[in-house]
C-alpha cells in the first residue's frame, strides 16, 4: 500500500522527495489501514459474549454515536451521528457495543444507505429485538469538497425493522426521544 500512496503522489507531479513527504506513503497507508480496520473484526468478537438477560420490554435508544466513515466511490469521508434503537426480547447489549457495531462497519468503504441498514440488521441479530431503529445523519466530503460543492447539505438515512416498521407508535416514541 506504501507503494501504491507514492506512485498516486508522484503521479498528480509531487517530488516525493522533499522533506515533507518522504514519510507521507508510509503514514497514509497507516492511516488508510486504520479506516478500513472493520474489514479485520467481526460481529462475535466485537460483541463478546456482553449480551444480558433483561426483562425489559422498553425501547432503548444511544443517540449521538460518532461515525467516520469513507464513501466507496470517492475515498472520501462522510463524518456524521447514528441513533440506534431497539426493544429488547429477553436479552440486552452493552451499551458500548453498539458504538462499537457502528464503527465496525463505518470503518469499511461504505455508502450511507447500506451502513443504516447492516448496523440495524446486526443489531436485530444479535439481540433478536422485536424492532430495531437506526438513523444516521451525514456529511459527505465527496458532495462538499468537489463536485456540487454542497458544504450545508448533510444526508439522512433510516432503517427500521420489525415493530419499527410495523408499529406507528414505536415509530413515533423513536422519533420523539431522538428530537428531546
Ligand atoms: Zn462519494
Amino acid at each position: 500500500m506504501r507503494e501504491h500512496f507514492a506512485s498516486i503522489i508522484s503521479s498528480i507531479g509531487e517530488d516525493l522527495n522533499r522533506p515533507g513527504l518522504l514519510d507521507t506513503p508510509d503514514r497514509a497507508a497507516k492511516a488508510f489501514q486504520f479506516l478500513t480496520r472493520g474489514y479485520n473484526q467481526t460481529l462475535d468478537e466485537i460483541v463478546n459474549g456482553a449480551l444480558f438477560p433483561s426483562d425489559s420490554e422498553e425501547m432503548i435508544m444511544v443517540k449521538d454515536i460518532e461515525l467516520y466513515s469513507l464513501c466507496e466511490h470517492h475515498l472520501l469521508p462522510f463524518i456524521g451521528k447514528a441513533h440506534v434503537a431497539y426493544i429488547p426480547t429477553g436479552k440486552v447489549l452493552g451499551l458500548s457495543k453498539i458504538a462499537r457495531i457502528v464503527d465496525m462497519f463505518a470503518r469499511r468503504l461504505q455508502i450511507q444507505e447500506q451502513l443504516t441498514v447492516q448496523i440495524a440488521e446486526s443489531v436485530q441479530e444479535i439481540t433478536g429485538a422485536s424492532g430495531v431503529g437506526v438513523i444516521i445523519e451525514a456529511k459527505h466530503m465527496c458532495m462538499m469538497m468537489r463536485g456540487v460543492e454542497k458544504q450545508n447539505s448533510s444526508m439522512k438515512t433510516s432503517a427500521m425493522l420489525g415493530s419499527f416498521r410495523t408499529n406507528q407508535a414505536t415509530r413515533n416514541e423513536f422519533l420523539s426521544l431522538l428530537r428531546s
